[in-house]
């Protein structure tokens, strides 16, 4: 039982919806979310192509998170819908969704090799066991995340960024077509944040898609196609160039100014998460 719930928190899709030839991989339309009637999204409608890297910006209690999960099939919205290839993102195996690392319990007795196994379970049933096909598919993902030496190394013993990297093991193991990741360079030191960074440009290689939410406006603005900036409602969406104007960056953060070099030139940021900080 626990291990169903853990695997749950980070693994999703079950069953297989299949694509709707001539869709848009994504398509959000006037999503809102209202928690016990406060409000957390309101009518936040974007659409996304396949192999595009998108940055969810915007201040702490945006509804960076919310709108993730609800991409993800998660939750559901209280208003508007989500399509993925045409369909609701419930029953698409090719959604691979990663939680923020302090979401997940990782004293839980399960190796490196294990998790990324879990990408396998849609693909193969969650009675059956893995074939040779799986086993082979689950190293080849370990090797692109430079995990291999890992495989067998239990989860509680890996630094930050070698979780992420685990997680996108397992979206590859899954065959995810999206990738929607969580705060993934939050505490983790440069070198591993650009180890990660590396791994999903090598990504749209494959035509995978990226939805990243992350505090940093400098790393958007850098290796980001487009830049979705949200506080409960869409600010901006678009290239950095076009997103990053003073007057957008001041309807998102307001309050204290920090400064945020896009293509050279430094313009001020009001960054609430940073308070304090
Ligand atoms: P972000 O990821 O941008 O920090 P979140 O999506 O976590 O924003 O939160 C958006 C808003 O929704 C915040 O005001 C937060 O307090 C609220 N919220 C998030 N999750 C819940 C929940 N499970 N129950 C009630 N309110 C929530």
């Amino acid at each position: 039982m626990a291990l169903m719930n853990w695997w749950r928190m980070v693994t999703l899709r079950e069953r297989e919806a299949r694509h709707a030839p001539g869709e848009p991989l994504l398509e959000v339309s006037r999503v809102s979310m209202h928690y016990n009637g406060v409000l957390a999204l309101e009518e936040i409608s974007f659409t996304v192509e396949p192999g595009e890297r998108i940055a969810i910006v915007g201040p702490n209690g945006a509804g960076k998170s919310t709108l993730l999960k609800i991409i993800a099939g998660v939750l559901t919205p209280t208003a508007g819908s989500v399509r993925v290839y045409g369909h609701g993102p419930q029953g698409h195996l090719c959604i691979a969704y990663i939680p923020q690392r302090n979401q997940v319990d990782w004293n839980f007795p399960l190796t490196v090799a294990d998790v990324v196994m879990m990408g396998r379970v849609g693909k193969m049933g969650l009675l059956r066991h893995p074939g040779a096909r799986d086993w082979e598919v689950v190293r080849r993902a370990l090797e692109q995340v430079g995990l291999t030496d890992l495989a067998h190394r239990p989860i509680r013993a890996l630094s930050g960024g070698q979780q992420q990297r685990m997680f996108i093991a397992r979206a590859l193991a899954q065959e995810a077509e999206l990738l929607l990741m969580d705060e993934p360079f939050t505490g983790l030191d440069l070198p591993a944040q650009e180890g990660i960074l590396e791994i999903l440009e090598r990504l749209r290689q494959q035509g995978v898609t990226v939805l990243v939410a992350t505090h940093d406006l400098d790393q958007a603005a850098a290796y980001f196609d487009r830049v979705l900036l949200l506080n409960r409602r869409l600010i901006a969406f678009g290239s950095p160039e076009e997103v990053f104007t003073p007057e957008a960056l001041r309807a998102a953060y307001g309050g204290h100014l920090r400064l945020v070099s896009i293509g050279g030139e430094l313009i001020a940021v009001g960054d609430t998460c940073c308070e304090g900080g």
